[in-house]
């Protein structure tokens, strides 16, 4: 992912919490909001068939974000966050066979 470099100065107040867990943030460029979205996807030039990589959005990126995805035919899912507890992970240890997309 590209470095998030222009943060802007307006949430410096967080800063100073100290011994605050690390919330996941949303994968926008520049985007600081917590996450809300888990998008779900594979690049098939990249990646296996079972593969899953995953970003963070929040509401106002979850639009912007799965259109990127979408038009490459990357895009798997979109989950609720609170929804998606690590089962990703799990599903990628079982080493599925592959399968092919069901739109297809
Ligand atoms: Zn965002």
């Amino acid at each position: 992912m590209t470095p998030q470099d222009d943060q802007q100065p307006s949430l410096s107040f967080f800063a100073g919490a100290a011994g605050q867990p690390e919330s996941p943030i949303c994968s926008g460029k520049g985007c600081r909001t917590a996450a809300a979205w888990v998008l779900v996807w594979n690049n098939p030039k990249l990646h296996t068939p079972d593969r899953r990589k995953t970003w963070l959005a929040c509401d106002e990126h979850r639009e912007h974000l799965s259109q990127f995805l979408g038009v490459r035919g990357f895009l798997k899912e979109v989950l609720p966050f609170a929804e998606w507890t690590g089962t990703e992970a799990q599903a990628e240890a079982q080493a599925q066979p592959p399968v092919a997309p069901p739109e297809a």
